[in-house]
């Protein structure tokens, strides 16, 4: 019978050999949620005997990541902004840079607004869930163009206690004679160009629908911004480059002080 010491290091040569792109840290972290712990107490059980069951889930799992699908999808939840988000390959994995986003906009609308939010593009729901648990009178809309995404979205906010309603359409089409307070969108903003340059975890597990805007990746935007009725503050998450696209509008940058924001009234 082999140990968890054993089996972490045979697991860390497999992966090496497979993928060139996987640190020991993904590796730990899959094999720790394989055995319901937490990563660091996997340092403390190294003798720990494993059994075959525990084998198996690991050797699946391994050659899941071996081929590339990203870890949160393995696992099947991330966390978001205190939220457990559950995610698999019809949505966007939803990013830390966004919880910046959300936590701008709590601290912009403040814990108490009534006042009405449409998370537009809302894939796995993470914006929009995160935000009405964060402010409860909040009334928010999550919308999609894909059915399978909102699927989930329903999940996610059952999962998280919240209620939201939601919308299946392409952008603001569902809303059509219909005026929010508020609007947050985190579109697919990336050209065809640079789809084909994506890391190989994003490019062939995540969905293409919710990562490519268009030939030039700012399609959505400019569909979008015309259709939004005057007065309505405005948040939306852009590429690094994109932030010229937007006079007017406040830059906001991510912890890498990159571009990652806009905000702006409509007028
Ligand atoms: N709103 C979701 C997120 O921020 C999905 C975005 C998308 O699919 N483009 O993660």
């Amino acid at each position: 019978m082999k140990t968890l010491g054993q089996i972490l290091k045979l697991s860390y040569e497999y992966i090496s050999k497979k993928s060139s792109s996987h640190s020991r840290h993904e590796v730990d972290e899959l094999i720790a949620h394989c055995l319901g712990k937490k990563r660091l107490d996997l340092y403390l059980n190294f003798d720990k005997p494993l059994n075959e069951v525990e084998l198996d889930l690991i050797r699946k799992n391994l050659t899941r990541l071996a081929a590339n699908e990203p870890l949160q999808y393995i696992e099947g939840t991330v966390q978001f902004y205190g939220c457990t988000i559950k995610v698999d390959k019809r949505v966007l994995i939803p990013r830390p840079e966004t919880e910046l986003l959300v936590d701008h906009i709590v601290k912009t609308i403040g814990p108490d607004s009534d006042k009405t939010l449409w998370d537009i593009c809302t894939g796995s729901g993470c914006i929009g869930i995160a935000l009405k648990k964060a402010i409860p009178g909040l009334k928010v809309t999550l919308s999609d163009i894909s059915k399978d995404a909102l699927d989930l979205a329903r999940e996610n906010a059952a999962l998280n206690g919240v209620e939201v309603t939601l919308v299946q359409g392409d952008l603001l089409e569902p809303f059509k004679g219909q005026k929010s307070d508020y609007i947050v969108c985190n579109p697919p903003y990336i050209s065809e160009a640079e789809y084909s340059s994506l890391e190989p975890h994003v490019r062939d597990y995540e969905p293409k629908l919710a990562l490519v805007g268009g030939k030039t990746g700012l399609e959505c935007y400019d569909r979008l911004i015309p259709a939004i009725s005057p007065g309505t503050s405005v948040w939306l998450e852009i590429g690094a480059l994109q932030g010229a696209h937007f006079p007017g509008a406040k830059i906001i940058q991510d912890l890498s002080h990159q571009d990652r924001f806009v905000e702006f009234i409509k007028r």
